[in-house]
C-alpha cells in the first residue's frame, strides 16, 4: 500500500497501534500536541531540597510538574519555497510552531533541539539568518537552544525542532478531556493563512513572508489557570480537524456554529474552516463558564475569543450547524500530508 493511500493520519495511527501502549511514567503518549512525562526523580540537583515533592503531597514548596516533548518539521517545497521565503521568518516560524504546541498543553516552553538538512551548496549566510529568527523568538521565551544534529540533504532543505517544555500537574490540558455540554470556543481568526497563499499562487510572496505564526503562550496559560477548561488543541490544520482531533480523542460528537467562526480579513469560510496553519488555540469549557473566560482571556491579552460551537454526544457525530439550525457533514477533513 502507498502512503497517499493511507494518509499522514491514517498512518499515524497505524504506527501508534504497532508501537502499543506506553508506560506508565508517560503520561500523555501519541495523539496529542505533545507528549507528556513524569519528570524523573533527582533531588540532588535542588540543593537543600531532600527529595523532590510526591505526586499528592500537600502543601508542597514545589508544584508538581509534568516535562512537554513535542517536535515539529518544515520542508521546503511542501512547507517553503526557498526562492520567496525570507530566512529569518522561516527560522521564527520553525519554533513557532513547536511553541503552539506547547502551548496548548497550558505549559510554558524550555529548552530546544535544531535539526539541519541541507544541500552542500546551499548559502550558509542563509542558514545564519534562519537562526537568527529562531534566536529572536527563543529569547522572546526565554528559551535555550541545547543541541540538535546537522545533516546534508540530498535536495530539499528541513529544518526540525524538538522542544521541550513542562506544565504544573493541575494546569495540563488535553485534547481528550471534552465533555457533552462544553462550548468551543477559539482564539482570534480562521484561514488568514489559506487566503495569503490563494491570493498569492501567481505574486511573487510566498506565504511564509505574508503572515507570522501566533504564539498563544498567554492566552492558553489564562485558559489552562481558569480552572473550568476541559480540552485544548492548536489549530495548525484547521479548525475543522482541531474539532474532529478533539472529538475523536474525547470520544464525543460537535457542532460548529458556521455563523459564528471567526473569519479573518480577505478569507472566506471555507478557507476559515479546512485552510490552516492559523496556529490559534481551539478549546472547551462547560457552556456555563463560556462567557467569562472568553471575557477574561479578551481582557487579559486582547486578542479576541469566540464561541463557535458545542461539545455534543458521540451518536450525533461533527456537523456544520448554519444559522437556521440546519446541519451538515463536513465536506472534507482539513490538510493531510501525503494526500
Ligand atoms: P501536531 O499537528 O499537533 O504537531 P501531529 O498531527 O503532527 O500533531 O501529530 C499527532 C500525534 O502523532 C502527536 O502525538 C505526534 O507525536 C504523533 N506522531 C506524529 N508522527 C509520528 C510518528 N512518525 N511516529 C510516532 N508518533 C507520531
Ligand atoms: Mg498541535
Amino acid at each position: 500500500m502507498k502512503l497517499s493511500q493511507l494518509g499522514e493520519f491514517g498512518l499515524i495511527e497505524l504506527l501508534a497501534k504497532e508501537i502499543g501502549k506506553p508506560s506508565k511514567k508517560v503520561v500523555v503518549g501519541i495523539g496529542d500536541d505533545t507528549a507528556v512525562i513524569q519528570f524523573p526523580a533527582c533531588p540532588e540537583r535542588i540543593r537543600g531540597v531532600p527529595s523532590l515533592p510526591r505526586e499528592n503531597s500537600r502543601g508542597s514548596q514545589f508544584p508538581v510538574k509534568y516535562q512537554l516533548i513535542t517536535t515539529d518539521t518544515l520542508i521546503e517545497n511542501i512547507h517553503f519555497k526557498l526562492k520567496t521565503t525570507s530566512f529569518v521568518n522561516l527560522g521564527y516560524k520553525a519554533l513557532a510552531i513547536n511553541i503552539s504546541d506547547i502551548a496548548a498543553m497550558g505549559g510554558i516552553p524550555t529548552y530546544a533541539l535544531v535539526t539541519i538538512g541541507a544541500n552542500r551548496n546551499f548559502s550558509v549566510k542563509k542558514i545564519e539568518d534562519l537562526y537568527k529568527g529562531i534566536r529572536k523568538l527563543a529569547k522572546k521565551h526565554k528559551i535555550q537552544i541545547i543541541g540538535g544534529d546537522t545533516v546534508s540533504s540530498p535536495k530539499e532543505l528541513v529544518i526540525s525542532i524538538t522542544l521541550l517544555g513542562e506544565v504544573e500537574k493541575e494546569y495540563l490540558l488535553t485534547r481528550s478531556g471534552a465533555k457533552v455540554g462544553d462550548a468551543i470556543l477559539v482564539t482570534g481568526e480562521f484561514g488568514g493563512p489559506a487566503a495569503e497563499k490563494f491570493r498569492m499562487t501567481n505574486a511573487e510572496c510566498f506565504a511564509l513572508k505574508c503572515f507570522s505564526t501566533k504564539c498563544r503562550i498567554k492566552e492558553a496559560k489564562i485558559i489552562s489557570r481558569f480552572g473550568s477548561a476541559n480540552s485544548m488543541i492548536d489549530s495548525s490544520d484547521g479548525l475543522v480537524r482541531s474539532v474532529l482531533e478533539v472529538a475523536k480523542a474525547s470520544k464525543v460528537g460537535a457542532r460548529i456554529w458556521l455563523d459564528s467562526v471567526s473569519i479573518a480579513k480577505k478569507a472566506n469560510l471555507e478557507q476559515a474552516l479546512y485552510g490552516g496553519e492559523e496556529y490559534e488555540l481551539v478549546f472547551t469549557v462547560p457552556r456555563k463558564k463560556a462567557v467569562e473566560l472568553k471575557k477574561l482571556v479578551e481582557k487579559k491579552t486582547k486578542t479576541k475569543v469566540s464561541i463557535v460551537g458545542e461539545i455534543v454526544a458521540k451518536k450525533y457525530g461533527i456537523k456544520l450547524v448554519d444559522l437556521h439550525g440546519k446541519a451538515s457533514l463536513l465536506k472534507k477533513k482539513g490538510y493531510e500530508h501525503f494526500k
